[in-house]
């Protein structure tokens, strides 16, 4: 079973379709719809397809939202993912997109070796012990045959519980921690064991790190926007206001801008929702839930080096130090140089992304050193993005602690008077670029 089947099989799965509209609109109704990230840019080509007459607006001075591709070279044309690095093998709606827009996917699997109390090992030479490999397929196997009530018990306990509880211990719970922090981008222990394990239960095997779009992610950002035509997209456009009564909806920007419409798609993350104000006021439950609601914390530093010393194409790296956990940042890109992304989460992100450069690369340095010596000579530039710290989403997706998965998520999916909700925080393939486009193309569907 696939996690879109399972949630619309699961506890809250009516909740989740109730956004039809409030009444009937004899005349096709004219639609706001706020953030060119991937959701707004679905909802958008949708709506772009299906001859509706509405406009986008974005506060950055540039679309994509959370994918947010950097050309670290230009000479070198090597091009690093600030944001959403990895396009997974069961994401079929954003890979559908890619091949109508003719944007190859390139193959972004990688073989993880690990640094784990200051020795080095190589892919291949570590791993869980065979009890628990045995012990975490049965349990993965066993997710499918839940019942709606054992998975709403679940949600209510954390991964790292969980885990324990099934007999994970010493190393292979170590491993756990690292791997799976790195995966939900905030401690394990923080982490609905429902979330992880039907994140497990149902990936890919790399966990839907598969591939990554030619050129960027962003690419397919661009080509969306061209098919849809620029000028319907007005940037540095921040929304400050909304007001909604049985007319419509009027958004009001801090750039003087203000616009009119039937209907209104909001996929702004939480944080950024919480900073409109909105007339009436947002339903009660929906504000709490905004405001139950954290965001991982993610620093992402890549860095670019004059060779490729660690040498396999598919490197990534697993450790226990600061820096936490890297990968090749340039695979499939050719050039003698190359970039390794420094990749921390929670706590470490904060440290990392509060440093100066020169801090971040003696971490960085520090990290390697039981595997690499002597990189320095090899430096060449490095870049910082601190998601964390990002004025709209304050992290990078959505994280839904115990309970919370099976409780937020509805309330936040309701459609509000001519509104409805859209964003990877909604989604049942939630922190992921999949995720975005699904609840956008919803929201679309939702007002027509
Ligand atoms: C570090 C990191 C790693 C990730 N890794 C992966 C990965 O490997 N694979 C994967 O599939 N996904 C990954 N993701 C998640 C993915 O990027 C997101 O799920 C997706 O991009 C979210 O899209 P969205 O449209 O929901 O939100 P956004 O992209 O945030 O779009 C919302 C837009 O609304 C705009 N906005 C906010 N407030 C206002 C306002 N007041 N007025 C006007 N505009 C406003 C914002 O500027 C933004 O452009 C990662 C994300 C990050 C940050």
């Amino acid at each position: 079973m696939k996690r879109r089947e399972f949630i619309q099989r699961s506890a809250f799965a009516a909740a989740a379709l109730a956004a039809q509209p409030a009444f009937a609109i004899a005349k096709k109704p004219k639609v706001i719809v706020i953030g060119a990230g991937f959701s707004g840019l679905a909802a958008a080509y949708e709506l772009h397809q299906k001859s509706y007459d509405y406009v986008v607006l974005e506060s950055r001075n540039r679309i994509g939202g959370r994918v947010f591709s950097h050309m670290l070279d230009e000479r070198e044309n090597l091009v690093v993912e600030l944001g959403a690095e990895w396009v997974g093998e069961s994401h079929t709606r954003i890979r559908q997109l890619c091949e109508e827009m003719r944007l190859p996917l390139d193959n972004n699997q990688m073989d993880t070796h690990l640094i784990y109390a200051n020795r080095y090992h190589r892919n291949g030479e570590w791993g869980y012990s065979e009890q628990w490999k045995t012990k975490f397929d049965q349990l993965k196997k066993g997710y499918s045959s839940l019942s709606v009530a054992e998975k709403n018990k679940l949600d209510q306990m954390d991964w790292w519980r969980f885990l324990n509880e099934n007999g994970c211990d010493g190393f292979d719970l170590r491993i756990h921690e690292l791997n799976d922090t790195t995966d939900f981008g905030e401690t394990i222990r923080q982490i609905s064991a429902l979330a992880a394990l039907s994140e497990y239960a149902l990936s890919s095997v790399k966990n839907e790190m598969d591939f990554k779009i030619r050129g960027g992610n962003s690419m397919l950002a661009k080509k969306i926007a061209e098919r849809i035509a620029m000028e319907k997209i007005i940037l540095n456009c921040t929304v400050t206001k909304i007001v909604q009564d049985h007319s419509g909806v009027a958004v009001f920007c801090s750039n003087g801008q203000q616009f009119k419409a039937d209907k209104l798609i909001c996929t702004m993350p939480t944080f950024a929702m919480s900073r409109v104000e909105w007339s009436p006021l947002l339903p009660e439950e929906k504000r709490d839930a905004m405001h139950a609601l954290q965001y991982a914390r993610i620093n992402k530093n890549p860095i670019l080096f004059s060779t490729r010393f660690w040498k396999d194409e598919n490197f990534d790296l697993l450790t226990d130090m600061p820096a936490h956990y890297f990968y090749h940042a340039t695979k499939n890109q050719r050039s003698q140089k190359g970039a390794l992304t420094s990749y921390t989460v929670g706590d470490k992100a904060d440290v990392v992304g509060n440093q100066s450069d020169h801090e971040r690369w003696s971490l960085v340095q520090l990290s390697l050193q039981a595997g690499f010596d002597s990189l320095a000579p090899l430096f060449e530039k490095q870049v910082n993005y601190n998601w964390g710290e990002d004025i709209f989403s304050k992290g990078a997706y959505a994280v839904y602690r115990p309970g919370q998965w099976t409780s937020l998520q509805k309330v936040l999916r309701k459609h509000f008077m001519h509104t409805h909700f859209a964003g990877e925080h909604l989604a049942d393939w939630q922190g992921f670029m999949e995720g975005a486009i699904n609840t956008g193309e919803e929201a679309a569907h939702a007002l027509m």
